[in-house]
């Protein structure tokens, strides 16, 4: 589909630095980021920073977001960035225009990044092959989200300090999650040991060529028992077509109680990516527990995103 409108694009300028996808990225490149994720994070939020000055960020949302957008743009606010954040809603696109029109728009004003998110998956892979503005994935449909699964590195290494050897569970709506896609890729990159866990029309045995390290199980007990990290992720009802599995009794087979919990390893840690649907696939006692990292999740989001806007802008 997006494929027949490639003659209408304006394929301009020499290949700027994009971040499509974890896929993508060498080892080296992800400790970088992390790295740099890091020191953004120790440096005090009241300091303002010049390393993006005069640069221009665009924001483009075609799907709803509270975290991404929030904070990519206190990201690059932080770093000295111009930002604008746009949704769909607000654009031409809802005046007739194609997504190829929009985006050739935006680009003519040479903003130094468009920061995207989009429901078909591959849709800024597509746009990145002909504009000369740098891109950022900040999710496209069932693909990828790479600074999701950036921002969980960083909270799972503050707590374990090495990912080599973790057991990792990721469980629930694996099929349309990109959080999952993208942590695969960077988890089995790094020696984790994963296993992926949900109802059977959402876990396919293709996982596991994401990378090594990946085991399935359609058993809850089963791929929480001795994990290190327990990562959930939400239902993807907007992403389902038909219902995959029963909704209504999701959470007995899927939801992830305090009793759970008991079967992991005595420090694990919970992560999420948000929003949590409480009382579908996560406990509220497990949400607010002392084990639940949603929220340093969130806090770390803002210093990686920061790390990955200066990534895409160094020379
Ligand atoms: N916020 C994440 C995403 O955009 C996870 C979710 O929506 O469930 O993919």
């Amino acid at each position: 589909m997006l494929e027949r409108l490639a003659p209408d694009l304006h394929s301009i300028g020499p290949n700027p630095r994009n971040l499509l996808g974890i896929e993508d990225l060498q080892r080296p490149e992800i400790e970088h980021l992390l790295e740099r994720g890091r020191f953004y994070k120790a440096v005090r939020r009241t300091e303002k920073l010049t390393t993006l000055r005069g640069r221009s960020i665009v924001n483009l949302f075609f799907e709803p977001s509270t975290r991404t957008r929030t904070s990519f743009e206190i990201a690059a606010k932080r770093l000295g960035a111009d930002t604008i954040s746009i949704s769909a809603l607000g654009t031409s696109l809802a005046k007739g225009e194609s997504l190829v029109d929009t985006l050739n728009t935006l680009a003519a004003m040479n903003p130094d990044i468009i920061v995207m998110r989009h429901a078909a998956s591959g849709a800024p892979h597509f746009l990145s092959r002909y504009l000369s503005t740098a891109m950022i994935n900040a999710g496209d449909g069932l693909h990828e989200h790479p600074t999701q699964a950036l921002l969980d590195a960083l909270t799972i290494l503050e707590v374990k300090g090495s990912l080599v050897g973790l057991r990792v569970a990721i469980i629930g709506d694996i099929a349309h999650s990109r959080v999952a896609r993208s942590n695969l890729h960077l988890l089995s990159k790094f020696g984790a040991d994963i296993v992926v866990c949900g109802p059977a029309t959402t876990v396919s045995r293709n996982l596991t060529r994401l990378g090594p390290g990946i085991r399935l199980t359609h058993q809850m007990r089963e791929a929480v028992r001795d994990a290190d990290v327990i990562m959930m992720l939400r239902v993807q009802l907007e992403r389902q077509n038909v219902e995959v599995f029963p909704k209504g009794e999701y959470f007995r087979y899927y939801g992830l109680s305090l009793e759970h919990v008991g079967l992991a390893k005595p420090d694990a840690i919970v992560l999420h990516p948000g929003p949590i649907n409480r009382g579908r696939e996560i406990s509220s006692e497990v949400a607010d527990s002392q084990r639940s990292m949603i929220l340093s999740q969130v806090e770390n989001g803002v210093a990686i995103r920061m790390a990955v806007l200066e990534w895409v802008c160094e020379e």
